[in-house]
């Protein structure tokens, strides 16, 4: 027998397990009836594939005992199994980097927490909330040794030899005072009914049956072992939709989607025909919270004529499409097909396309009714922004489902509800983006806009940014950022010009204060209340993209800002007349540092900016 120390995030993950779970510690059951199922699915895929194991008997099944008095409740199945180096890797260490996110996540609340631990996959552990100590007796198929492990949970586990007949994995729980009431019949049953009833495997529950036979004194008491099958061991998804009630659908997303919440809304396909296909996805209402790590699992299992082949396969559907949970089954594939296969599939192909299709005409459904889109958008709108350059294909619809805040809307707008405010002479879609939407509410860049009833768009989700330049239209109109210098150029009216001529002087000796700091400094049309502002280059980077591409470690060259002055604001007018040139540099350089403030933007200098500030302050008063 050896002895061995759990790795440190797993002694800390039990810790928080046994504490925040507490409330819902009956999914130790599904938790472990889950892994049952995989091991059963694992060993189903190879005996139908690999030739070593077509030979060996498999008799898919997971039995469910318990003892009162010796207070045990057994999980068994007769499935893949685990050897010793098995049991060290799966039971005694994380092997997903996941985890540590898990930790950092936990958040107290049971009710979330609970949905956290089947996201990252740490579910065996959640039986030490209902156990002093667990033994997993396994062993695995087309192997002779059997093994044991054990632990109190606290610390330490030990491996040593064992005995069992069948290829397959037993765990016992010594259950707790906590636990006890676990073992028990109609206990077992409804928790299986709720969250295991339509795992492709018959489920046993094995239970002591006590009858009585005669009357009177000759009454006598028969007790008898029984074993039922206590769930529908069915692939709902294969079941006719009329066969099917809402309340079946959500179990089912319960038991497949770790969740213990109902599921916002499911699409339910069955296609017949030149291609065979079943398809059941789920849109849950809450987005996991690890839904932009790089190592997020997809929810979308793959299987082929029901038998499990993957559930790791990031391109059954489209990346932004992560956040969907469900079954794709189809007839038409090999059962052993390889990544590579899967990859370049035409029927998966094929199935994904419609997939996203009719996903998307569900959301369209949803649009329908606004505050149930807004509950769905905030959680996965930034999901279908990333879709606009994901998907080319499908733009078009994503187009008619994003939604953005807006100076002519509260709450959200959709793109077709801003066409139908245009202006009878506009002739783009105006947005700005920046960091903080009050900021860009306010922002001098909006003033000219606003004066002239155009509505604009408030972007201020970073990834807008990386979005908006490559969708370019939306039916025929083209978007345009009015962070950019040559939006306002078409508001310009003729006296706007004559005014723009009269200020080239200032302008002038603006640009010689400045210098190299501003790529130009020119009039704009765009301001009514405000001196001058920051606006950038057609071609260039805006501020905010400068500083995410900073903060993805890009550091390109340092891009120079234009600044663009109001040429009948009163401060510029009174400009052109100063014949101190110390003056005339300080109120210049006050002008573009305050813009470059209302941009977002850090001034360079802050020490000259507070004594060139505090030396104007100096003669006004
Ligand atoms: P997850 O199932 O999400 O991977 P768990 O903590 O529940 O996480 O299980 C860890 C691993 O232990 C599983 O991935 C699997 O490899 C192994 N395992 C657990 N239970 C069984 C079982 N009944 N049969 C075979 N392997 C199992």
């Amino acid at each position: 027998m050896t002895t061995r120390k759990f790795e440190t995030e797993v002694n800390q993950l039990l810790h928080l397990i046994i504490h925040s779970l507490y409330s819902h510690k009956e999914i130790f059951i599904r938790e472990l009836v889950s892994n049952a199922s995989d091991a059963l699915d694992k060993l189903k895929y190879l005996t139908l594939t690999d030739e070593a194991f077509k030979s060996l008997p498999f008799d898919p099944r997971i039995d469910i005992s318990f003892d009162k008095d010796k207070k045990t409740l057994s999980i068994a199945d007769t499935g893949i199994g685990m050897n010793e180096a098995d049991l060290m890797e799966q039971l005694g260490t994380i092997a997903k980097s996941g985890t540590r996110n898990f930790v950092a996540q936990m958040t107290g609340d049971a009710k979330k927490d609970s949905n956290l631990i089947g996201q990252f996959g740490v579910g065996f552990y959640s039986c030490f909330m209902v156990a002093d100590r667990v033994d997993v007796v396994t062993r695995r198929a087309g192997e002779d040794t059997a093994w044991q492990w054990s632990s109190d949970g606290k610390g330490e586990y030990e491996i040593s030899g064992a005995q069992r007949d069948t290829a397959g994995t037993t765990v016992t729980l010594h259950l707790n005072d906590n636990g006890i009431e676990y073992a028990n019949r109609w206990q077992i049953e409804s928790i299986i009914k709720k969250y295991s009833n339509h795992i492709p495997f018959p489920i046993h529950l094995h239970f002591e049956d006590v009858r009585y036979e005669g009357k009177d004194k000759d009454r006598k008491e028969i007790k008898e072992q029984k074993v039922e099958k206590i769930n529908e061991a069915s692939a709902l998804w294969k079941c006719s939709k009329q066969e099917l009630k809402d309340e079946d659908y959500k179990e089912f997303y319960k038991s497949i989607g770790h969740d213990t919440e109902d599921p916002l809304l499911w699409v339910h396909t069955k296609a017949e025909g030149t291609m065979e296909y079943a398809t059941l996805f789920y849109v849950p209402k809450k987005a996991p919270l690890n839904l932009y790590y790089s190592d997020f699992k997809p929810g979308v299992k793959l299987y082929v004529k029901r038998v499990f082949i993957t559930d790791d396969d990031h391109d059954l559907l489209p990346r932004y499409l992560r956040f969907v949970r469900g079954v794709i089954d189809s007839e038409d594939l090999p059962l052993n097909v390889s990544r590579e296969i899967l990859q370049q599939n035409r029927v998966l192909a094929k199935i994904k396309s419609s997939s996203v299709k009719k996903l998307l005409d569900e959301f369209k459904s949803l649009a329908a009714d606004a505050e149930k889109y807004a509950a769905f958008y905030k959680e996965f709108g930034r999901l279908l922004k990333e879709g606009l350059y994901q998907d080319y294909e499908n733009r078009e619809d994503l187009l008619e489902l994003v939604r953005f805040k807006s100076t002519g809307a509260e709450g959200f707008a959709s793109l077709a509800n801003y066409k139908d405010r245009m202006q009878a002479d506009q002739k783009a879609i105006y947005y700005v983006t920046g960091e903080k939407e009050e900021t860009l509410r306010e922002s001098p860049l909006l003033e000219m806009y606003r004066k002239k009833n155009i509505e604009v768009l408030i972007m201020d989700d970073p990834v807008d940014e990386l979005v908006m330049p490559s969708v370019g239209r939306y039916k025929d109109i083209e978007f345009k950022s009015i962070n950019r210098s040559d939006a306002a150029e078409e508001l310009k009216t003729e006296q706007d010009k004559q005014e723009e001529k009269k200020a080239e002087p200032v302008i002038k000796r603006m640009k010689d204060v400045l210098g190299n700091e501003v790529k130009e400094v020119k009039a704009s049309a765009r301001l009514s209340d405000s001196p001058c502002c920051i606006v950038v280059d057609e071609k260039d980077p805006t501020v905010q993209m400068q500083s995410l591409l900073k903060a993805m470690g890009q550091e390109g060259p340092e891009i120079k800002p234009i600044l663009e002055i109001n040429p009948t604001h009163e401060i510029i007018k009174k400009l052109e007349s100063v014949q101190d040139d110390r003056l005339f540099e300080d109120a210049t350089r006050l002008l573009y540092e305050q813009a470059l403030l209302i941009e977002g933007a850090p001034v360079k200098k802050p020490v000259d900016f507070v004594r060139r500030l505090n030396s104007m302050l100096g003669r006004a008063l």
